[in-house]
């Protein structure tokens, strides 16, 4: 059986590391899988949905690499959903309501203050259809709930229900349907709430597996009973922990902090292995490409505690993507920021750097003017007078500086660094030994006697 897969996000904010694992988890499983990929727009909430965040989220996961193989969106499906809520009122799954939000709460409150759970009593259930065309006539609309499958008879008292499913990263889990209210479905205004859309659109599409995170459990569990409800077999499922943003960031789509779109500048593997392997017990490295990096995926080695999202590891990891990458897979980039030097440039930088972009400061500091960094001019002048003649290679900085140690008697750090701060204005940097056949004679001398060059 072919899998097919969905990454779900809601256009009401810009994709964050968090939203993102779901979506890489969902793509590699397709990927190693040989399955398919759909991205699905998840807009029922017209007012805080906009097509600017949904292009956003395209063009990040696009960015990331991703390619999906059909796209939907919630709100163009309608019909659907309304032959779905159809189908279900014939059933006597779906029963209108009509009760206020504040005779809600109120009811609420008595239930909790007499120590009973504030699940709704399904009063609606037992309303006879004179009393519901006389709440009609009073101008009450219907909200619609869902009948959960938890009682023997159809307007009874929840009794317990276990809804079991082998969840593929918590492995058994269990939900109890007679502990949770019937949800609405369907608002007061006509439009169709999240739990029961993904139904539709997870049948619809043929959807066979979906990952997500933790937060959506209880949703399962009352899901599995919409699928049923409806005729389907439920998908398999996999909720995986939630990241947590460390310090003060927060991990959350109004919150611009963890914005995927404010972390351009790292590169798009080293992110996706990150968001993939973070919090599984698999050892964080950068591969190369999502092929290479399906090839680890693994849900049952994701953990089923929290992650904690470090934005100075993935630095990290991206400047060790970066210290393996050949010249090719970044030549178009370096050309665009300006930075010449070809393949032996980038070998001598890429060790580093830790983004791409720091590639062009040390091409200023090899083509273009810095001011020098003089600590010693007497040393620098005697180690100038001692400069070979061109042309220079791999061993000049070698030949050199042994002539400079014999000629002052300096060693060590002591040799090295007047040189380094002189030549790069640096305090670290790339070796110098790859650094000064580039840097040249002329402009060596130059900054060796203080000079700006
Ligand atoms: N739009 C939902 C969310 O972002 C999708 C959840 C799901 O995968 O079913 O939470």
């Amino acid at each position: 059986m072919t899998p097919h897969l969905r990454f779900a996000p809601s256009p009401t904010g810009y994709l964050h590391f968090g939203n993102l694992r779901t979506a890489v988890l969902n793509y590699l499983f397709a990927m190693k899988n040989g399955g398919s990929f759909l991205l699905r727009l998840d807009d029922t909430d017209q007012e805080r949905s906009s097509e600017a965040f949904a292009e956003q989220i395209r063009d990040d996961l696009r960015w990331l690499g991703f390619a999906w193989d059909r796209e939907a969106k919630q709100s163009e499906r309608t019909a659907r959903y309304e032959e779905a809520a159809a189908k279900l009122k014939a059933a006597g799954r779906l029963y209108p309501c009509y009760e206020t939000p504040e005779e809600l709460e109120r009811r609420r409150k008595r239930q909790l203050a007499s120590g009973r759970p504030p699940i709704y009593d399904r009063a609606a259930l037992k309303l006879t259809e004179a009393e519901r065309a006389r709440l009609q006539e009073e101008g009450r609309v219907a909200h619609w709930r869902f009948r959960l499958d938890n009682s023997s008879d159809a307007a009874g008292a929840p009794r317990p229900t276990t809804v079991a499913w082998d969840d593929l990263i918590r492995g058994a889990q269990t939900v109890d349907l007679g502990s949770l209210s019937d949800p609405v479905l369907i608002r007061a205004d006509g439009t169709f709430l999240y739990t029961f859309t993904s139904v539709v659109d997870d049948i619809d599409f043929a959807i066979t597996h979906v990952i997500r995170g933790e937060d959506h459990v209880t949703n399962t569990g009352v899901q599995i009973d919409l699928f049923r409800a409806l005729g389907a077999a439920p998908p398999v499922f996999a909720h995986h922990a939630l990241l947590t943003a460390s310090g003060d960031l927060k991990m959350s789509k109004r919150s611009g902090d963890m914005a995927l779109k404010s972390s351009r500048n790292l590169e798009p593997m080293a992110v996706a292995s990150y968001v993939a392997l973070i919090g599984t017990s698999d050892a964080i490295e950068p591969l190369r490409s999502m092929q290479e990096l399906a090839g680890r995926l693994d849900l049952s080695h994701v953990s089923t505690a929290a992650a904690r999202f470090d934005l100075q590891e993935l630095k990290a990891l991206n400047a060790r993507y970066l210290h393996a990458t050949p010249y090719c897979e970044v030549a178009d980039r370096l050309a665009a920021l300006g930075v010449g030097g070809g393949d032996a440039f980038w070998t001598a930088v890429r060790g580093n750097i830790t983004v791409l972009d720091e590639a062009a400061d040390w091409w200023t500091v090899v083509h273009g003017t810095i001011a020098p960094t003089i600590e010693d001019a007497e040393f620098l002048g005697t180690a100038a007078g001692l400069l070979p003649a061109e042309p220079w290679g791999e061993t000049t900085w070698s030949e050199w500086t042994n002539a400079v140690k014999s000629a002052t008697g300096a060693k060590g750090r002591a040799l090295f660094h007047p040189l380094r701060l002189a030549l790069t204005a640096r305090e670290s940097g790339p070796e110098l030994k790859a650094l000064l056949p580039l840097i040249g004679r002329d402009k060596a001398l130059s900054r060796l006697a203080g000079e700006a060059s």
